[in-house]
C-alpha cells in the first residue's frame, strides 16, 4: 500500500424544505411567490412577547423521513436557540434541536453500502437576502419555514459517492412527498465537509466546509477542487486550515468565506418557549403504516421479478410517479420487457420533447397498454406501433381503432400480402431462378422487395415464410 496517497472522507449536511402549508412555528403561508414580506406576522418576525407553536404536520413529515431513512425516532426531543447574529434572522437566534435531536442512527444505501445518518432535527429556515447594486433589501417570507436537517457519519468516499449519496435521499424524499427537493429553488441545500487522510489511517484530518452548491454537478465539482486543494496542500507538507469555503460556480473555485465556527460560538440553550416534543409509539406506528414502497424496494421488484436489467430498473424508478406509470402499464399488457423499453425510449423522449412530467404525459396506461399488447401479440409492426403511438398522442384515440381505420392489423391484410408476393416473384423471374438452383439467400432480395412494397406493414419474418412457402410449392 502506497503511503502517500491519500484519501477523502465526505460527510454532508443537508437541509431539506418540508412541503408544509404553513410555517414551522406560526400560521403565515409558505408561499415564495407572493410578494416580498407578505406572508409573515408577529411571531415569525420575531417581535417581543410573541410564543412559538410547533406546527405538527412539519413534525409528522420529519418522522415520516426519519423513518423511511431507517432512524430511530427519539420519543422525547426538544427545541434550542443557536445564537447568531444576521439581517436575515430577525428573533438574533434559530430555533433548532441540538442535544435531543428528532432521530438518530440511521443510513441510506447506495450500491449496497450503506451510508451512516447521525442525526435528523426539526429547525426554521431564515430570510432570504437580495443583493442588488449598492443595497441589500430582506424577505422575510421565508423565514420560519419548517427544515428538517439530516447530518451524515463521514461515509463517503468521494464525490461521485457524494452525488450518488444526495441522488437517492432526493429520491426518497419525493417518493415521501415531504418536500420538491428543487435544489435550484433552495429546498434541498447541501453542505458537504471534506478531509484527506492518507490511505489506512483511521484518524480523520482537519476539514473544511462548503457552501453554494446548488446543483449536484456543483456539489462534484466542488468536491473535485477541494480535495486536489488539499492533497497539494498537504504534499507540500503545509496544514490545511478548518474553515467554511464558498463554491463560485462561474469560476469553479472555491473561496474562503468565514473561519468555521464551534458550536460553543452559538451559545446554545433549551428553547424556553417550547416544551419537549413526545412522539408517542401510535404516532410512529401510525406514520410508517403511510410510507411507500421506495426505490431501491421497487428496482428490487423490477430486476428480481420482472426480469428488467439495472440500467432499466433505475431508469423507471428515477421518479415515484414513472414507477407508478410503469406498474399501471403492465396491468394491461404481460410483456414487461416491452413495456420497459418503450417508457424508456418513446415515453421518456415525448416528455424531453415537450418538456412535461410523466404526471401530465396524454396517455393513459391502459391506452398504452394496449397498443404493446396489440405489439406483443404481433397483430401490429413494431413499426405501425410507432405510427399508432404518434396518433394516439394527436388524438387521444384507441389503438385498436386507429390500427383497423388505417389497414395497420396484419391479419386483416393477408390476402392483400399475398397477391402482392405473388407479384413479386413473377416480376423477378432471373431471381427465381436462381433461388431455385439454391442460391437461399436471394430469399432477403425478395422479403425485401415485398417489405418495400408493403410499406413495412408487415413483420419481415411473416413475409418470409410466405415468399419461401410459394417458392417451394411452385417448384416444377
Ligand atoms: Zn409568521
Amino acid at each position: 500500500m502506497r503511503t502517500n496517497q491519500y484519501e477523502a472522507v465526505i460527510g454532508m449536511e443537508i437541509h431539506v424544505q418540508l412541503k408544509t402549508r404553513s410555517k414551522m412555528f406560526c400560521a403565515c403561508a409558505v408561499q415564495f411567490k407572493d410578494r416580498p414580506n407578505s406572508n409573515v406576522c408577529p411571531i415569525c418576525l420575531g417581535l417581543p412577547g410573541t410564543l412559538p407553536t410547533v406546527n405538527l404536520e412539519a413534525v409528522r413529515l420529519a418522522i415520516k423521513t426519519a423513518l423511511a431513512l431507517n432512524c430511530t425516532i427519539n420519543k422525547k426531543s426538544s427545541f434550542a436557540r443557536k445564537h447568531y447574529f444576521y439581517p436575515d434572522l430577525p428573533k438574533g437566534y434559530q430555533i433548532t434541536q441540538y442535544k435531543e435531536p428528532l432521530a438518530v442512527n440511521g443510513h441510506v444505501e447506495i450500491n449496497g453500502k450503506k451510508i451512516r445518518i447521525k442525526r435528523l432535527h426539526l429547525e426554521e429556515d431564515s430570510g432570504k437576502l437580495i443583493h442588488s447594486g449598492r443595497e441589500s433589501l430582506v424577505d422575510f417570507n421565508r423565514c420560519g419555514v419548517p427544515l428538517i436537517e439530516i447530518v451524515t457519519e463521514p461515509d463517503i468516499r468521494s464525490p461521485e459517492e457524494a452525488v450518488q449519496y444526495l441522488g437517492e435521499l432526493k429520491r426518497i424524499l419525493t417518493y415521501l412527498n415531504v418536500s420538491d427537493c428543487d435544489m435550484e429553488k433552495g429546498h434541498f441545500r447541501c453542505e458537504p465537509n471534506v478531509s484527506l487522510r492518507k490511505v489506512g489511517e483511521t484518524q480523520l484530518g482537519v476539514r473544511t466546509e462548503l457552501k453554494n452548491l446548488n446543483s449536484l454537478r456543483n456539489v462534484k465539482e466542488g468536491l473535485e477542487f477541494e480535495i486536489n486543494r488539499q492533497t497539494k496542500i498537504l504534499t507540500q507538507g503545509g496544514k490545511v486550515v478548518q474553515e467554511t469555503l464558498l463554491w463560485d460556480e462561474k469560476t469553479k473555485t472555491a473561496l474562503p468565506m468565514r473561519s468555521k465556527e464551534e458550536s460553543e460560538d452559538y451559545r446554545y440553550f433549551f428553547e424556553p418557549d417550547l416544551p419537549p416534543l413526545i412522539v408517542p409509539q401510535s404516532l410512529i406506528n401510525e406514520i410508517q403504516s403511510e410510507i411507500p414502497l421506495l426505490p431501491q424496494a421497487r428496482k428490487k421488484i423490477l430486476v428480481n421479478k420482472y426480469q428488467l436489467n439495472e440500467e432499466s430498473a433505475d431508469i423507471i424508478i428515477e421518479s415515484k410517479e414513472f414507477a407508478d406509470y410503469f406498474d399501471a402499464v403492465i396491468k394491461h399488457c404481460s410483456n414487461v420487457q416491452l413495456v420497459a423499453n418503450w417508457l424508456i425510449t418513446e415515453v421518456r423522449g415525448v416528455l424531453n420533447t415537450q418538456n412535461i412530467p410523466i404526471n401530465e404525459f396524454p396517455v393513459s396506461p391502459d391506452v398504452l397498454g394496449e397498443l404493446l399488447t396489440m405489439i406483443d401479440r404481433k397483430e401490429i409492426t413494431i413499426k405501425a406501433g410507432k405510427m399508432i403511438f404518434e396518433e394516439i398522442l394527436k388524438t387521444g384515440r384507441r389503438a385498436r381503432e386507429i390500427a383497423e381505420e388505417k389497414g395497420l392489423l396484419i391479419s386483416f391484410e393477408e390476402d392483400t400480402l399475398i397477391k402482392i408476393i405473388k407479384e413479386t416473384i413473377q416480376e423477378n423471374h432471373d431471381v427465381v431462378e436462381k433461388y431455385r438452383k439454391g442460391k437461399t439467400t436471394v430469399l432477403g432480395f425478395l422479403v425485401g422487395e415485398v417489405l418495400r412494397k408493403v410499406k413495412g406493414k408487415f413483420l419481415p419474418q411473416r413475409v418470409s415464410e410466405l415468399i419461401s412457402k410459394f417458392l417451394n410449392e411452385s417448384q416444377p
